[in-house]
């Protein structure tokens, strides 16, 4: 399989060519040279679990690692999960309209250790074959900086630096990165906000003799990798849920890369209905599939922030297809919308495909508190904005919501939702009592670099 980029102006990569490569050269995201079709496979695919399905499903995209390899970095990328299943059904009963598939039984408790878990395992093997050393930088605001040091704590090929404002992410989210004792992992509290944090990332990456020399890298959520591990729990999902009829998708959206990986695992014939495409007040997303005008506003601060976002980075591979893969549309829309902050399609997407909705704050707490009392089960803030987004659509077949993160991640929320009740997890607990070590900075490149510089191997 070779993969060509949205803008079509960058030469067909193999696979392993694909993930180091992250965002392709002509500014586009890459995606696979055609959609591969499992219809006649399915009836012998249900009986397989999550890992026997995902070296089915990911097999069929990959052509320059060795098969048994593949099968054996699949199967350590999945091996820190704390559930047989990896990625279990709710024990709801029978008769909840909507049933839930739990993400979050990954290290960090949230839904990108399913993809961040194989990207590490694939940095790591293509980096030792092509005998090279990774750093990777991020920036993060809190949330998602701790999949990314998970996804490669302990690799001998990559280092990661991740910058996050000092005193601005909560004490669990900080913890959780800090407390990470592997050698190659090193995390930067620096004097600043996460815009700040943002700025230095830019300004490293543009100084193009630095980035060579220190062979620098992103974990970045455009990378292939990560959308092709998440089409496996669409397709696994598809074949276990509840019921007969093709199964819809509620999927809580920030940067589309989520709900983008079920759009695929239904273009390749997995039995699946609707996507409902569920945001917060940040609904640039929603007001797209309803009028197909997308129009950049202000980030609004919410209940759930991992969805605090504006301009969806995964947006553009559907986008392409959208477009019947044709870059030079793509391009022009891209542009439009670059240089105005507004670009419209001519035709809406089909309502076989998406649906979409925006969701409050105070109906997100609400679906908390109703989850609760109905069925003593808590969810998260994150999987409470698909929840209320399953209510609003009539769909012939069964609902299966995404829950995106643990709810002991987001106490806050929870114990403002439901009285007297808190959630917990062990492993959270656990880190009050781990030692943490991070490396108090100025909101400085050169400091930046400077640390760079000092832990280059
Ligand atoms: C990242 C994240 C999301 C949004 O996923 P996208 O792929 O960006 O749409 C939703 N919930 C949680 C908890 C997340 O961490």
């Amino acid at each position: 399989m070779r993969y060509v980029s949205t803008r079509g102006d960058t030469p067909p990569l193999s696979f392993t060519q694909a993930v180091v490569t992250g965002l392709a050269p002509d500014g586009g995201l890459l995606v696979p040279e055609h959609i591969p079709q499992v219809a006649e496979r399915l009836n012998d695919w249900r009986a397989l679990g999550f890992v026997d399905l995902a070296k089915k499903i990911i097999g069929l995209f990959v052509d320059d690692i060795p098969a048994e390899t593949l099968d054996e970095l699949i199967v350590r990328a999945f091996s820190t999960f704390d559930h047989e299943d990896i990625v279990p059904f709710a024990p709801l009963p029978d008769e909840a309209p909507v049933q839930i598939l739990e993400l979050f039984h990954g290290p960090t408790l949230a839904f990108k250790d399913v993809a961040l878990q194989l990207l590490g395992q694939l940095f790591e093997y293509i980096l030792e074959r092509d005998n090279k050393h990774l750093n990777i930088l991020g920036a993060t605001s809190g949330d998602t900086g701790s999949a990314a040091i998970a996804g490669v704590r302990g690799l001998k090929s990559v280092d990661i630096f991740i910058m996050y404002p000092h005193g601005r992410v909560s004490p669990l989210q900080e913890l959780q990165m800090t407390t990470i004792s592997d050698a190659n992992v090193h995390c930067l509290s620096v004097d600043g906000s996460f815009d700040d944090c943002q700025t230095l990332m830019k300004d490293i990456f543009n100084d193009a003799p630095f980035k060579s020399e220190y062979s620098l890298g992103a974990v970045n959520s455009v990378n292939w990798a990560r959308v092709l591990a998440q089409i496996v729990y669409y397709g696994y999902a598809s074949l276990h849920a509840r019921g007969d009829a093709d199964v819809s998708f509620c999927v809580p959206t920030g940067n589309f890369g989520n709900v983008f990986a079920g759009y695929l695992a239904k273009r390749m014939g997995f039995p699946i209905d609707k996507l409902i495409v569920a945001t917060n007040s940040n609904d640039i997303l929603s007001v797209f599939f309803r009028t197909g005008c997308y129009q950049r506003g202000d980030v609004h601060f919410t209940v759930s922030p991992a969805m605090d976002i504006q301009v969806a980075s995964n947006f553009e591979r559907f986008l392409f297809y959208h477009f019947d893969c044709d870059a030079t549309r793509l391009r022009e829309f891209m542009t439009a919308f670059s240089t105005t902050g507004t670009a419209t399609v001519d035709e809406l997407p089909s309502e076989d495909d998406f649906l979409a909705t925006a969701v409050s704050e105070e109906q997100t707490l609400g679906a908390i508190t109703r989850m609760y009392e109905q069925y003593q089960y808590v969810v998260d803030p994150h999987t409470a904005v698909g929840i209320v987004a399953s209510e609003r659509f009539q769909t012939a077949g069964p609902k299966v919501c995404i829950a995106t993160a643990h709810p002991a991640k987001f106490p806050e929320s929870v114990e403002r939702s439901i009285n007297g009740v808190s959630v917990r997890h062990p492993t959270l607990e656990a880190l009050a009592d781990l030692p943490s070590s991070t490396t108090r900075v100025a909101a400085d490149v050169d400091a930046i670099k400077a640390i760079i510089t000092a832990n280059s191997r």
